[in-house]
Order: C-alpha cells, then structure tokens, then sequence
C-alpha cells in the first residue's frame, strides 16, 4: 500500500500531478477520472489521507464528499438523468486506488446490475 506521500490522489491534491479538477473546498477535492466510464466520470476525495471507507473517523466527511458530489451533478444536469455514486472499498471491493474516494458516475444509461 502506498505511503502518504507517495499516494496517487495526495499528489493530485499537492498538484504535483495534473488533473482536470471539478471541485475543491477546504475537506474535499474533486476530479476527472482518468479512465473514465462514462461521459462524466468524477473523483471526490478528503484532502486529507485516509486509506478507504474502513478507515473513515469522521462521519461529517462524508456529508461533505456527498454535497460536493450533488453539486457537480446538478452542474452537469445529472440530477434529472441520474447517475451512479459508488465507493468501493478494500481489494474485494474493487478499489485499486487506497486514498478513500467517491465516484460520480453518469451521462448514459448505466446496467442496474454491478458486477
Ligand atoms: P477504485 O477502483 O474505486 O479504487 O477507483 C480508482 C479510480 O482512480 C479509477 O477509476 C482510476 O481510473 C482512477 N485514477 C487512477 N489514477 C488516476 C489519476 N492519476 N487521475 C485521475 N484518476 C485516476
Ligand atoms: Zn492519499
């Protein structure tokens, strides 16, 4: 598992590697997925580290992803559509990238299946 220092997303947040960001407040930093799976696929993550869901300590967090999520979505019209918002968490959980981070997911008609 990555080091803080070394995670992916906390140099993103640092800006020591671009990204196309959507979002940022004090908490939360918000980008383009850089393989994306939908015609909008954004990233949400706590600017501080923390490896995933498991580790969350504070709750209020995640009231924090969730608005900045609802607002890039209202942005980008996707509370009329619909849209995916997913956490995936731990190895069996599909999550390759251990900085705790949201998904927003839309833009097209997605299975209502997750496999
Ligand atoms: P997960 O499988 O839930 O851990 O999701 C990790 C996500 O991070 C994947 O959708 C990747 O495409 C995305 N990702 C990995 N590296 C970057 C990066 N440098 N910039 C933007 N998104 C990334
Ligand atoms: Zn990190």
């Amino acid at each position: 598992m990555a080091q803080k220092s070394d995670c992916v997303f906390c140099k993103i947040i640092r800006s020591e590697i671009p990204a196309q960001k959507v979002y940022e407040d004090d908490f939360v930093f918000g980008f383009k997925d850089i393989a994306p799976v939908a015609p909008i696929h954004c990233l949400f993550v706590p600017k501080n580290h923390m490896d995933s869901l498991v580790h969350l300590e504070d709750l209020n967090l995640m009231e924090k992803l969730y608005k900045a999520l609802l607002l890039v979505a209202e942005k980008e019209g996707l509370t009329k559509t619909g849209f995916r918002s997913v956490i995936n968490t731990g190895t069996e959980g599909g999550q390759t990238v251990f900085h705790l981070h949201l998904h927003l997911i839309g833009g097209r008609q997605l299975s209502p299946r997750m496999s």
